[in-house]
């Protein structure tokens, strides 16, 4: 069993109560979680407050140098934090699975580290000087997902500390052992209160509405569905705290007709099932031009047909199961609806406990609920067009706008309509790739505000221009 204390002012923390957290993958306890409420959390943000006044004080290279020692840390305890997540997540140590999330982990957090926002001299003369600093908020809330607890937290954590920010993060009731334990690794290097973690089983106290309400937390950085973004933004407005928001997707791809449709199968297939689907910028909708729509269909059946299912915790296993209980039955009820309406082409029918086959369907259309609603699991519907500009039309007819991608073997005319698509990212010939140079976040209902990159770091900051 995995039990981990919060960390709170660089102290153990506990509270009267803990959850369980289930492994997806055995429907057993994978370890317990502090059952916190408003009092730990006003510890925290008060410890995280006191940090601030000394940690905001600090120079570049200081925290240049800190945030390299938190990134040197992961690295040394990623295959302890691989095994977390897997007992936690469900995803498998292998493929792109909870090794690979902890090796992004590190790899981001050191990309991090060395970024800057040096001041700016935007005028020089006889007219006088004028400078742009960029100065840190304050005590950053963290608010994460159960899909990847561990790099979305090294995404929210890093670029706050970098700007002289201090962190209190509460990761999602379903996957916080991850989340408790990398904190307590953070902290054998950073000075007490400059992050500190609560966990909460949202019952009660939901910590994330009272994060979101809190006076002394000056940002609150979020990723999660659509609808708890929108609570969040209302609660934030009475305190006018800033906000980064990376919320849900639906995104599409796009096939045109001139692709090689072996050649594209295994993009398409990881496009669509990277951590079994559980993925803000996955590939939700496929529309594949009619001229290759069948050659399309049978070469991803055939390539996701090998891919092995199981316990993350088995070295073969490429996909595991979904993550928890609410997901797999709207998984199941989307299937089954979509199974009435179209063709199954593979999987289809929910396994044992919550494991579900990755599932190809064709025939479905914008309308059908699996096409328009996020369904964040091992589903890819289909889609045939026959006219570009239709495809287009429907892959931007979604609230959400996230990713998108298009898949032909003329780059310059798969970017013309990459252009076209309403989405933050969109990827040729590949789909999801993200990396810690390049800003990432969604437009319409996707949120707003991005991540990584100097741009990322710059919603962790005020601007203050000195004139004189
Ligand atoms: P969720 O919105 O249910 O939960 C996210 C977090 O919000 C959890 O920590 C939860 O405890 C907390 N929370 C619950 N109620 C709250 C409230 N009233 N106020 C503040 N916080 C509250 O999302 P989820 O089911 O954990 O994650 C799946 C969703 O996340 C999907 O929609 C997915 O697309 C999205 N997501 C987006 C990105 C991105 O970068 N855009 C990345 C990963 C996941």
């Amino acid at each position: 069993m995995l039990n981990f204390d919060m960390t709170i002012d660089g102290r153990p923390a506990t509270a009267d109560d803990t959850f369980d957290v289930i492994n997806p993958s055995t429907l057993k306890p994978a370890g317990r979680a502090p059952n916190a409420g408003a009092a730990e959390l006003n510890a925290a943000v008060a410890a995280a407050k006191r940090a601030f006044a000394t940690w905001s004080q600090k120079s570049d290279a200081e925290l240049q140098a800190a945030c390299e020692e938190v990134a040197a840390k992961i690295g040394e305890n990623a295959a302890e934090l691989a095994e977390v997540i897997t007992a936690e997540q469900g995803k498998p140590l292998n493929g792109l699975g909870s090794r690979w999330e902890t090796g992004g982990a590190g790899a981001w957090a050191s990309y991090t580290a060395g970024l800057s926002l040096p001041m700016k001299v935007l005028q020089d003369n006889n007219e006088g000087r004028v400078e742009l600093h960029r100065k840190p908020l304050g005590v950053v809330g963290s608010i994460t997902p159960w899909n990847f607890p561990l790099l979305i937290a090294v995404w929210h954590i890093l670029p706050a500390l970098r700007t002289g920010n201090t962190v209190v993060i509460k990761p999602s009731p379903l996957t916080p052992l991850s989340t408790l334990r990398l904190i307590q690794i953070m902290n054998e290097v950073l000075p007490a209160g400059v992050v500190n973690v609560v966990t909460g089983d949202d019952r009660e106290d939901n910590l994330g509405a009272l994060m979101s309400a809190h006076s002394d937390i000056r940002k609150i950085v979020f990723t999660g569905s659509c609808a708890t973004g929108q609570k969040v933004m209302r609660s934030a407005a009475e305190t006018m705290k800033r906000l980064t928001l990376e919320l849900g997707g639906n995104d599409a791809g796009i096939v045109l007709p001139d692709a090689d449709p072996k050649q594209i199968a295994e993009g398409l297939f990881w496009g669509g099932f990277i951590n079994n689907g559980q993925t803000c910028a996955a590939m939700k909708r496929l529309y594949v031009h009619e001229s290759i729509y069948d050659a399309v269909c049978d070469a991803l059946v055939e390539f996701t047909r090998g891919v092995p299912v199981g316990d993350g915790l088995d070295e073969k296993s490429v996909l595991g199961p979904v993550q928890n209980r609410m997901q797999f039955d709207k998984l199941s009820r989307l299937v089954a609806d979509a199974k009435e309406r179209g063709e199954v082409l593979l999987g289809g029918e929910p396994g044992e406990g919550l494991f579900f086959p990755p599932t190809l369907i064709a025939g479905l259309k914008n309308g059908d609920p699996l096409v328009d609603e996020e369904q964040f699991g091992p589903a890819l519907p289909i889609i045939k067009y026959s006219d570009i500009e239709d495809a287009i039309a429907q892959a931007n007819d979604s609230p959400n706008g996230l990713g998108g991608s298009v898949w032909s073997s003329d780059v310059e005319a798969a970017r013309d309509v990459a252009k076209r698509l309403e989405c933050g990212s969109v990827w040729i010939n590949k789909h999801g790739m993200i990396q810690p140079n390049a800003p990432f976040g969604g437009v319409k209902s996707s949120g707003f505000g991005v991540e990584f990159g100097e741009e990322g770091l710059a919603e962790y900051t005020d601007i203050q221009v000195l004139f004189s």
